[in-house]
């Protein structure tokens, strides 16, 4: 009975995901109603299987809401942040008093709910999964270059480097670098997070190929690797009190991450912005109060802003993402994060039951 539920299945999920229909590029409707038929499929899928899985121990639907939370809560982070970004606290507080809306501006001269390389890089990464339906290196690294060709608003000078590498050798894996130990790996883990939930092997190998398309330094796949793992956690509802139990665990292998005592440094060095955000993540009682805290501590605002906003989003869901940041954003951004991350977790579900 389950082997013809399987192929079934099979059979529906591969015409649907074969068909020209899953343009996400394109933003077409179908890609939409895509999300909408595959989702109470995704949940058939869960429900199958019930005793091994970690989706049956918790809620599919808190799952899927966490997850928009969070990559939502990424672009609003880097959207907030990134009219603040390369001020100093003090420069912002002068301005602002405390900087709590999104308008826009900033030395990127956006418009308001304009995001930038952050949410940018990490849909490329998104898209490559959507596209070829599995994880591929390849994939993402044309995403990158077709990204970089295409005049992006902002893009990290390491980031760059490693695209260019790929553009002109293929080269897929940056050379070890000591001085390559900025944040620009961890801003876009996201997809990677949630294309591998709820594996943690899987997760380590999607984290860190990423990442090494552009920077490969321990310092930085540190980072990344404890990131990813907070992001499953949250995601399946783990309290902070646990959360913070794992980033102890990565502070005492690496003293450089502590925090405590925060000495403000939110600077793109990725010990600065992971200091940063485990500061105010930990100590904010809301998504708002979280990432108002981060932002205002200005440097690298909006990635320290995005990074938070994925924490805090997959933590606190969306029923606390405020309203008034939500309205502002880029209404075509949201439309397709909200696609994608259905797509997302429902082919990566749906990928795990067929092996099973
Ligand atoms: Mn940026
Ligand atoms: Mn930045």
């Amino acid at each position: 009975m389950l082997v013809f539920n399987h192929s079934i299945l099979e059979k529906a999920l591969n015409a649907l995901l074969l068909g020209k229909c899953c343009d996400i590029n394109a933003g077409s409707q179908f890609a939409e109603i895509l999300g909408v038929l595959i989702c109470p499929l995704w949940l058939c899928v869960g429900m199958f299987r019930e005793r091994t899985s970690m989706f049956n121990q918790h809620n599919l639907e808190e799952i899927l809401d966490r997850a928009r939370a969070a990559f939502i809560g990424m672009a609003i982070g880097d959207a907030l942040g990134a009219s603040v970004e390369f001020l100093t606290a003090s420069e912002i507080a002068e301005k602002y008093g405390t900087f709590r809306n999104i308008v826009g501006g900033g030395w990127l001269r956006l418009k308001p709910g304009q995001v930038t390389d952050d949410t940018e890089m990490a849909l490329c990464i998104a898209r490559a999964i959507l596209q070829n339906q599995t994880w591929s290196v390849e994939a993402i690294a044309e995403n990158f270059a077709a990204w970089l060709k295409s005049r992006p608003v902002d893009c990290g000078d390491t980031c760059r480097k490693g695209i260019r590498a790929y553009i002109i050798n293929r080269q897929l894996v940056a050379p070890p670098n000591e001085w390559d130990a900025g944040n620009g790996a961890a801003m876009r883990i996201l997809p990677a997070v949630l294309f591998s939930l709820p594996d943690g092997e899987l997760l380590k190998k999607y984290v860190i190929e990423q990442a090494h398309i552009t920077h490969n330094n321990p310092v930085s796949d540190a980072a990344c690797l404890c990131l990813g793992q907070l992001l499953h956690m949250a995601l399946c509802g783990a309290e902070k009190s646990r959360l913070l139990r794992h980033v102890d665990i990565l502070v005492s292998r690496i003293p450089a991450f502590n925090y405590v005592p925060y000495h403000g440094l939110a600077s793109g060095y990725v010990v600065d912005t992971i200091q940063t955000v485990f500061h105010w993540f930990f100590r904010g009682r809301s998504f708002e109060e979280c990432l108002v805290g981060t932002v205002n501590q200005g440097g690298d605002a909006d990635t320290t802003g995005a990074i938070c906003g994925m924490l805090a989003g997959a933590y606190y869901g969306m029923a606390a993402i405020p309203q008034r940041w939500l309205k502002k954003m880029d209404v075509k951004v949201i439309a397709e994060i909200d696609t994608i991350t259905k797509l997302l977790l429902a082919y990566r579900s749906f990928c795990k039951f067929i092996k099973a």
